[in-house]
């Protein structure tokens, strides 16, 4: 076991680090609460991908870099570090390229090319206004009229959703006596559907939307996951979904130790520097301490996914333990920067608000909780 980067992984990190400061954290600061709209947000994510960040753990022959897991978590949280908003749209692309590598032939070839030049972006529809927590549920419908599926439904909270050309969406299907879940990819030219963007109190830099199918007539091929199929296929793959998330919030956290430390070392009471007291060090010595921790839980879950082993519980644990912990670290984040703290002139405020979010997606940590629960008592919560 060695906990130590190895070097690809240092030249990787180091090398994309100073990218994003010089590249990312200006746009990041300009656009601050503010829209990126669909031409920059593709323009953006074509400058990441050089880096492996956004599509590299695809095998060669689709296309990728063949980067391992770990890797690429520890990418997104150098990217998160910077604009968490930014690296939504990119585990979005990292999400729906686990869905496009498992897209059958021929249809995948029609969008991988432009897929990974960032030129089309995906999304993956699964939540619903009255469908969160029990994904099982999904009231979205779809009917077969000969070579064709009629989709009609709504799904809520889809990230990229505004700027997506297609998107994987989880509907009920009815054939016969038999209904069940499955995948269709719908693309919004060929078959149209209507996104609006959702307001919300952080990361409005990126799209979150509603989406709506109204009469959506889409071909058979494009069912990528059979009735009774769809849940297990988007459940299985969006799995290193839940560790990246965390290693994001925990890349929140680190961004909100750093401004933390700096602002208590620069500011002085009682004739020192803040930083020289007791308290102000045991906020620091824990705030690090639980990135730490929330790195290597995190780590270790797409150690585990990468080797094909069994993970729901790790990634249920990392994710859990990483996103309510940012939460808490950028909240000493905030009490280190005094009144200061509350204003919009530091950045920690924002990191507050983009810090809460993370604790709902991918799963809110309730449910990460029962699963861990379940996982050890062999009794269902849910
Ligand atoms: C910014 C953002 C981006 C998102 N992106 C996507 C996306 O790209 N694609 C997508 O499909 N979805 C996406 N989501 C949706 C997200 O996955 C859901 O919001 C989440 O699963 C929770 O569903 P809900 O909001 O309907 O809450 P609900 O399921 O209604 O839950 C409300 C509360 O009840 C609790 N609860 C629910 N069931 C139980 C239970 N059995 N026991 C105990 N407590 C329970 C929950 O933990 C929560 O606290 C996104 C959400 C956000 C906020």
């Amino acid at each position: 076991m060695d906990f130590s980067l190895d070097e690809m992984q240092t030249i990787a990190v180091d090398g994309f680090q100073k990218f994003l400061q010089a590249e990312i954290k200006p746009i990041a600061e300009q656009y601050r609460d503010k829209y990126i709209n669909t031409e920059l947000a593709k323009e953006i994510q074509a400058k990441l991908a050089p880096f492996g960040v956004v599509n590299g753990f695809l095998p060669e022959e689709l296309g990728g870099f063949d980067m391992d897991l770990v890797t690429q978590g520890m990418l997104m949280h150098e990217l998160a570090k910077v604009s968490p908003d930014i690296a939504i749209t990119t585990l979005i692309y990292f999400a729906s390229g686990k869905m496009v590598a498992a897209t059958p032939e021929p249809l995948r070839s029609k969008y991988l090319d432009k897929f990974l030049s960032c030129e089309l972006i995906a999304s993956v529809a699964i939540s619903e206004p009255g469908t969160g927590s029990d994904i099982s549920s999904a009231s979205c419908r779809a009917k077969q009229d000969g070579d064709y599926f009629v989709i009609n439904g709504e799904k809520m909270w889809i990230s990229s959703g505004d700027y997506s050309d297609f998107m994987y969406v989880l509907v009920n299907v009815t054939e016969g006596d038999e209904t069940g879940l499955a995948v269709f990819l719908v693309d919004r030219n060929e078959h149209g559907y209507e996104t609006t963007n959702i307001d919300k109190t952080a990361l409005n830099s990126q799209s979150t939307a509603q989406v709506f199918f109204d009469n959506c007539r889409v071909p058979k091929e494009n069912m990528v996951a059979a009735p009774g199929k769809g849940l297990k296929m988007l459940l299985t793959l969006l799995q290193s979904s839940r560790p990246i998330v965390g290693l994001m919030s925990m890349g929140i956290a680190q961004a909100a130790f750093d401004e933390a430390l700096q602002y208590a070392l620069d500011r002085s009471q009682f004739g020192k520097p803040i930083a020289a007291k007791q308290i102000v060090q045991e906020k620091l010595a824990e705030m690090i301490t639980k990135i730490e921790a929330g790195k290597l839980m995190a780590y270790r879950a797409l150690d585990c996914i990468a080797k094909g082993k069994r993970s729901d519980i790790d990634a249920a644990m990392a994710k859990w333990y990483c996103t309510d912990m940012a939460c808490e670290i950028v909240d000493e984040a905030t009490k280190i920067h005094g009144g200061n703290g509350i204003t919009r002139e530091f950045p920690v405020e924002y990191m507050a608000r983009a810090a809460k979010v993370f604790r709902v997606t991918e799963g809110t940590n309730e449910i990460q909780k029962l699963m861990i629960g379940r996982a050890i008592t062999g009794l269902n919560a849910f």
